[in-house]
């Protein structure tokens, strides 16, 4: 096979491609259609190249050269482009620069001072350039997630650009023939250097297509393991947590607590201040909470104004110690609506895991339980699982020391009856 029906083939089959690509970007989000219009504007560009070397017999051959030539050079700044915009990189108007002096350098030694040597050396060298610039990006672990297909695109950007530094040094070193210049075919090297110029647009348009489906898939686990107001893990991650830290405290490994806090009286805030106050309310409490762990807890927003934390390799005394923290910092903290302070507070319930629980739920169902009682006798303070502490305070063989519990008075918890003032919840609680 020779190099023109090569290329002819290429055209053909790199403009289905590009077609499939075109069909398939409507189907795509907001966020990856930028990137994947640049792939396809790429892969035509491409395609043109593969056309002009098949078809262009007939054109003046400095008109075939340099039209071939700008139309590769420009397809591989738009597929680096491309893969910029994938990787939410910045896009400067310098990248075209490098196809703009290949383009000039074919125009001018093609038609004004005709040297192969030399046109070939500027287009290797550009050429090996802008795909090492792809193959930088897609294999930098900074810039996103790694994926196969990323892996994949960058390998075959390394394969071509690798491919292109080679010809050139056989061609400048190796005494080539005349008909050496790809367009002319007959020699193997021709024939590669088409094949190649195939497999890029068309291994590589497959490599992008899955890189936007896995980030598509990777975000709507995202979506499905986060809370979408807090952006904390949601129910079912923390679940899944649990279950990992009741295996390994079954296998020898380290205690593990649950804490469960409630916002008190959250209602009144929503009633009295409007569903919006409540959601930013819900993002300070978490921000709040938050900011107390160590790198070894999880936090979770479990409901509505609920929130889970998962307390792992705890010495003993750490967990009440700990819950009593984020009780406080969320009882210090300053919140206000429309400058108006309201006083926020949490209860909460906290639970270490023994040997007679049978699973995560169990040791969650007591910290429940202890939340329940923490509401039951005043709220704003923290209540530990009744097996996990002696009638004195002291917790079960040794691991938890109750501090004395706050007192509070239930009946301070009522809005005014006139709506929203200032510091309606404020002032009413005291420890
Ligand atoms: P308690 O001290 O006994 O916990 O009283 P409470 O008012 O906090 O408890 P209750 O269960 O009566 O009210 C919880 C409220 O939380 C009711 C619900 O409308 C509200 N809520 C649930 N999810 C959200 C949310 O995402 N945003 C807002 N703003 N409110 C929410
Ligand atoms: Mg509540
Ligand atoms: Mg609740």
């Amino acid at each position: 096979m020779d190099a023109q029906t090569i290329f002819t083939t290429a055209s053909v089959m790199v403009l289905a491609n590009g077609a499939i690509l075109t069909a398939m970007g409507r189907e795509l989000p907001a966020s990856l259609r930028a990137a994947a219009i640049h792939w396809c504007l790429g892969t035509l560009l491409i395609a043109f190249g593969c056309i002009v070397f098949a078809f262009g017999g007939p054109m003046p051959r400095p008109l075939m050269l340099s039209a071939a030539n700008a139309a590769f050079a420009f397809g591989l700044t738009v597929y680096w482009i491309a893969i910029r915009l994938f990787l939410r990189l910045e896009i400067k108007a310098r990248f075209f620069l490098p196809a703009v002096v290949a383009s000039g350098a074919v125009v001018w030694f093609s038609a004004v001072m005709p040297s192969f040597s030399v046109r070939m050396l500027v287009v290797s060298v550009v050429w090996a350039g802008l795909m090492l610039m792809c193959v930088r990006d897609l294999v930098d672990p900074s810039r996103g997630n790694s994926s196969l297909a990323r892996s994949i695109l960058g390998a075959m950007f390394a394969v071509v650009g690798l491919y292109s530094v080679a010809r050139c040094g056989f061609y400048l070193f190796a005494a080539p023939p005349e008909d050496f210049a790809v367009e002319a075919g007959g020699h193997w090297l021709n024939v590669l250097s088409a094949l190649l110029m195939t497999l890029l647009p068309v291994v590589g348009t497959t490599a992008f297509l899955l890189m936007c489906s896995d980030r598509l898939r990777r975000g709507l686990e995202r979506a499905a393991a986060t809370d979408y107001l807090t952006g904390l893990p949601n129910r079912r991650s923390l679940a899944k947590a649990g279950a990992g830290a009741f295996l390994d405290a079954r296998a020898g490994g380290v205690e593990f607590a649950v804490a469960v806090f409630d916002v008190d009286k959250f209602k009144a805030i929503n009633d009295g201040y409007g569903h919006d106050a409540g959601d930013r309310a819900l993002i300070h409490v978490a921000n709040r909470l938050s900011g107390q762990l160590r790198p070894t807890d999880i936090i979770a927003r479990t409901g509505g104004e609920e929130f889970v934390v998962l307390l792992r390799e705890l010495v003993p005394g750490d967990a009440l110690a700990m819950a009593e923290r984020m009780r406080a910092a969320v009882e210090r903290s300053d919140f206000s609506v429309d400058g108006r302070e309201v006083r926020l507070t949490i209860s909460a319930g906290l639970a270490v895991s023994n040997a007679g629980d049978a699973d995560y739920d169990s040791v969650l169902r007591r910290a429940d339980d202890a939340l329940y009682r923490a509401k039951e006798n005043g709220r704003n303070r923290v209540e530990i699982a009744r097996d996990d502490a002696s009638p004195s305070g002291e917790a079960a063989g040794g691991r938890l020391t109750i501090n004395d519990p706050p007192a509070i008075s239930g009946e301070d918890w009522s809005l005014p009856d006139e709506g929203p003032q200032a510091r309606p919840l404020d002032g009413q609680i005291s420890r």
